[in-house]
């Protein structure tokens, strides 16, 4: 389990994050939706600690970390960073790597996985994108769908407790969104524990059970996500819904 509580991010003298807590139980998957600016890459990069809050906790399971004026030792935020997956929405595959070898790099370099693991790993990853077959192509080669189910697959290969994603639909036409969509789906399915954030309704209402709604820094709501979609208590929440499609 991963909770935040009250969390504050400050860039300079602009309050990103305000008093944001939240729970994402093991298995659960959660979407962040919200207005541009609202703070929601912001927040998913606090969670992998890419970004330090200036004040708050978090939780991973038995790990803790409390920020205030003196930030966490790099060794603890290593220790909780390592241990999250993060896809982006551009898909920042190497250009210059195979397929197998953007999975296999973290785990050689990072993990310090001995190679045949390693590639195991990647083997099992890539069979459950449904991209085996392209093992041993450059990414360019491949499409933007099939780009992102293979950032999909170097996210997982660690094994997170934790996989992050930030928009992993928006640079992509309908059709390959809807192949991602259905990776993600299979991985919640399988328990994955995932929070993302996204303008894409599908996504959100098909894949997340949880959903919560950011505004200017603030959870506005959060509610299981066929309520928070169907019947939103906040009046700023169904305005916002409403221009989604
Ligand atoms: P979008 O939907 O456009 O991706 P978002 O909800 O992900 O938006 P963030 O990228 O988290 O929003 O940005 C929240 C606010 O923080 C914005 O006002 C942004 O300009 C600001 N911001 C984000 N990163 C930085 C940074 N590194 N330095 C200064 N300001 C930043
Ligand atoms: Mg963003």
């Amino acid at each position: 389990m991963i909770s935040l509580q009250g969390i504050n991010k400050y860039f300079h003298d602009h309050h990103v994050l305000k008093e944001i807590s939240l729970t994402l139980p093991r298995g659960s998957v959660t979407a962040l939706i919200g207005p541009s600016g609202s703070g929601k890459s912001t927040l998913l990069r606090c969670v992998n600690l890419l970004e330090i809050p200036q004040s708050g906790q978090m939780q991973l399971d038995q790990e803790q970390l409390v920020f205030g004026q003196k930030p966490p030792r790099t060794r603890d935020i290593m220790k909780i960073s390592r241990q999250t997956g993060m896809v982006f929405q551009n898909f920042s595959l190497f250009p210059h790597k195979t397929v197998l070898e953007n999975i296999t790099e973290g785990l050689l370099i990072v993990h310090r996985m001995p190679k045949a693991e390693a590639i195991a790993r990647a083997e099992q990853l890539l069979e459950k994108v449904g991209l085996a077959h392209k093992r041993n192509v450059l990414p360019a080669t491949l499409s933007g769908g099939q780009q992102q189910r293979v950032a999909i697959a170097r996210a997982l290969a660690p094994s997170p407790k934790v996989l992050l994603c930030d928009e992993p639909t928006s640079a992509l036409d309908p059709e390959l969104a809807a192949e991602v969509v259905a990776v993600l789906r299979q991985l919640a399915d399988e328990g994955t524990t995932m929070l993302m954030a996204t303008h894409d309704l599908r996504l959100a209402a098909s894949v997340a059970n949880q959903t919560i709604f950011l505004e200017a820094g603030e959870i506005v709501e959060t509610g299981d996500s066929a309520t928070l979609f169907h019947s939103p208590q906040k009046a700023r929440t169904a305005k916002y819904i409403a221009t989604l499609t």
